[in-house]
């Protein structure tokens, strides 16, 4: 399935660097001690920006739910259709969500609560994006 290639900015590059030494690193407020995704300059949580550091996580969450993309408008995901957008929430914040096709799952399979845990794909040379697959 054809996946966005991720175009790393000053802010996210720190972000796609560790996914491509298949790593999962968020920032982490040290002033209010809460993770956030996507990566943004200041803490949407208590606004700080000086305490924002990169933080290695687990990389563990759970499938909060799921539906079916049919009829989408993204035209190089059309031939792809239908697949699964599922939303997970990491599980060492389940404010941070995440979105995911969640490979090897078929459509309309989706065990929504199930634990997931992150994966990574290569969709351009030298270029991965992090996914999330159903743990066993
Ligand atoms: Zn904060």
């Amino acid at each position: 399935m054809p996946k966005l290639i991720p175009v790393p900015d000053e802010l996210s590059k720190p972000f796609w660097e560790a996914v491509n030494q298949k790593r999962l690193v968020l920032q982490h407020c040290g002033a209010c001690n809460k993770l956030q995704y996507p990566p943004q300059a200041a803490c949407q949580v208590c606004n700080s920006a000086a305490q924002l550091t990169w933080k290695e996580t687990q990389g563990r969450g759970h499938i909060a739910t799921s539906i079916v993309i049919e009829d989408g408008r993204l035209n190089r995901r059309m031939p792809d259709q239908p697949y699964n957008l599922a939303m997970i929430t990491l599980d060492e914040d389940p404010r941070v969500n995440f979105y995911s096709n969640l490979p090897g799952t078929p459509p309309y399979k989706v065990p929504v609560g199930a634990a997931v845990a992150v994966t990574f794909e290569e969709v351009a040379p030298g270029q991965l994006i992090h996914e999330w697959q159903v743990v066993a």
